[in-house]
């Protein structure tokens, strides 16, 4: 059925509201290529209403104390695992991506906020007594209004790396969905809703280019978190800090596999495999280069085998785009006219029963060069570019002079390769032996380099610095004059 979901409203003060500007557009279903929805396309003054009521519910919210306001994120926890079929269903339906992967994206969402639960055990201040009657004392105190840039990959996983911690440290937030994937934002909305959160806390903008570049100029906003490519982070970080705000803004990837001949071959081929396929390689964690050091070619004809199991519209999602998959495809055409050998051609895929769906199969690309736009650019998609090397240091070369800097992973069974690797690698997450190292709660997400800007990482123990300040106090008191007052 065509627009099932109908029009998809901004949420403001706790109700779902139409634009000032009554502009709309388009959310197809990449599954099927059908109109499913039409997005809000919110202007500057949507913008205002969404702070002033932010910024009115922050008055409350940040005086209520963290023992109470995580009691919302408890109720929430509850309802995400409660309403795991249908938030999945959704995901699956906006995204493309495989229903167990959605699902799994609903359960990180509950891991995030099982760690914002646990913040009022770990944002307590500190204390000392630093001279006769004079103490000194920490307290971490809420920013104001914040807000989050999210990006169409995590339709709500990214959205929750930001919502539990931000609103729990006492902040009130403007969650700005990506335009291609909106609806699982009003799922959070409602579930918060649900949970007790008081209207105003949590507000939702919808739209474009238009709407981030005025969250980077609105003089209420005290803090801006962004997700998405590299360019527009560096356009959002720039904006948003010569307004002077903070902002961490993580972009693109180029996640570097290094496979050495000792690597156990089932692992690697099936951990490699699932790296690049998974999500259809639409995840900033996603094994998009493999350096092959040395004698390797017995692990890529295992990588092969495993990647043929990889079905489009049965184990693979679609990639969210018409646009996406030609840009995609044109990669690899691009490849073979530079002389890579495919080994395995995932384009001009069809799906029976779903030939309007954007599906691109698994694809293997051997004998890239470093110059070859597959080796440095990020494709993102089903789509690994392996590039074979003679030694471990012209692989890590290779690895260091790429721009980006989210992930790296070495596959080897030597203890002492592995440590080498993980010191020399130019990234902020390295794996051993897997092929998505993403860090659990409580350690934090972020990468380094052109993969983020700002300070710091989004998720975890190292969020608390972004979404908070530390107010510093001194007191004195003489012990001594109450005495004698009291007598
Ligand atoms: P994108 O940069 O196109 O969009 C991200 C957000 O920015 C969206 O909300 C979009 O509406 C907005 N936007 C787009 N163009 C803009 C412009 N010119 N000016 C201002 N705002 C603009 O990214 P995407 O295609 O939605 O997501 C995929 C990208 O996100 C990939 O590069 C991926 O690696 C990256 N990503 C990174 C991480 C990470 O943790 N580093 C996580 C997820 C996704």
């Amino acid at each position: 059925m065509s627009n099932k979901y109908g029009k998809v409203n901004n949420y403001i003060n706790g109700v779902f509201v139409g634009t000032i500007t009554d502009r709309w557009m388009n959310v197809e279903s990449p599954l099927t290529g059908e109109v499913i929805a039409e997005v809000a396309v919110s202007s500057k003054d949507d913008l205002d209403k969404a702070v002033s009521a932010a910024k009115e519910a922050f008055k409350t919210w940040s005086k209520t104390p963290i023992k109470d306001r995580v009691q919302v994120f408890f109720r929430y926890k509850r309802l995400l695992e409660e309403n795991i079929n249908e938030l999945s269903a959704l995901i699956q339906e906006e995204n493309g991506k495989t229903l167990d992967e959605a699902r799994a994206e609903i359960e990180k969402s509950i891991e995030l906020t099982e760690f914002a639960v646990s913040l009022p055990q770990l944002i307590q201040g500190e204390i000392l007594e630093v001279s006769k009657g004079v103490e000194c004392r920490t307290e971490h105190a809420a920013l104001g209004v914040v807000a989050s840039i999210v990006p169409f990959n995590f339709p709500s996983m990214v959205p929750n790396w930001t919502i539990p911690n931000a609103i729990t440290l006492g902040n009130t937030m403007i969650l700005k969905t990506s335009e291609l994937v909106p609806l699982s934002a009003l799922k959070i909305a409602e579930l918060l809703k649900q949970a007790g959160l008081p209207d105003g806390v949590f507000n939702i903008v919808h739209g474009e280019k238009e709407i981030v570049e005025a969250i980077c100029d609105h003089p209420d906003i005290e803090a801006v978190s962004f997700v998405g490519s590299t360019k527009v982070a560096k356009i959002v970080y720039q904006r948003a800090t010569s307004n002077l705000k903070r902002c961490l803004a993580l972009g693109g990837a180029k996640n570097h596999l290094l496979v050495l001949p000792d690597a156990n071959p089932e692992m690697t081929a099936a951990n490699v495999t699932a790296s690049m396929s998974g999500c259809a390689g639409q995840r900033c964690m996603a094994a998009s280069a493999m350096v092959a050091v040395g004698q390797t070619d017995h692990i890529i004809e295992k990588m092969v085998k495993e990647a043929k199991n990889v079905i489009p519209g049965k184990n693979l999602g679609s990639v969210i785009s018409k646009a996406a998959k030609e840009r995609i495809e044109n990669y690899i055409t691009q490849a073979e006219k530079d002389g890579a050998k495919i080994l395995l051609d995932g384009r001009n895929y069809k799906v029976e029963g779903k030939e309007n769906g954007y599906y691109v199969g698994p694809t293997i690309i051997d004998f890239v060069t470093p110059e070859m736009s597959v080796a440095k650019e990020e494709i993102f998609g089903p789509v690994i570019s392996i590039i074979r090397s003679r030694s471990l240091e012209d692989a890590l070369k290779i690895e260091n002079a790429n721009p980006y800097g989210n992930a790296a992973s070495v596959f080897t069974q030597s203890g002492g390769l592995a440590r080498y690797v993980m010191e020399n690698a130019s990234a902020g997450m390295i794996g051993v032996n897997i092929g998505v190292p993403v860090p659990r709660e409580p350690f934090s997400f972020g990468g380094w380099n052109e993969s983020r800007f700002g300070v710091g990482d989004i998720t975890g123990k190292s969020s608390i610095e972004f979404w908070t300040k530390l107010k510093k106090m001194t007191t004195k008191w003489n012990p001594e004059a109450g005495i004698n007052w009291m007598s």
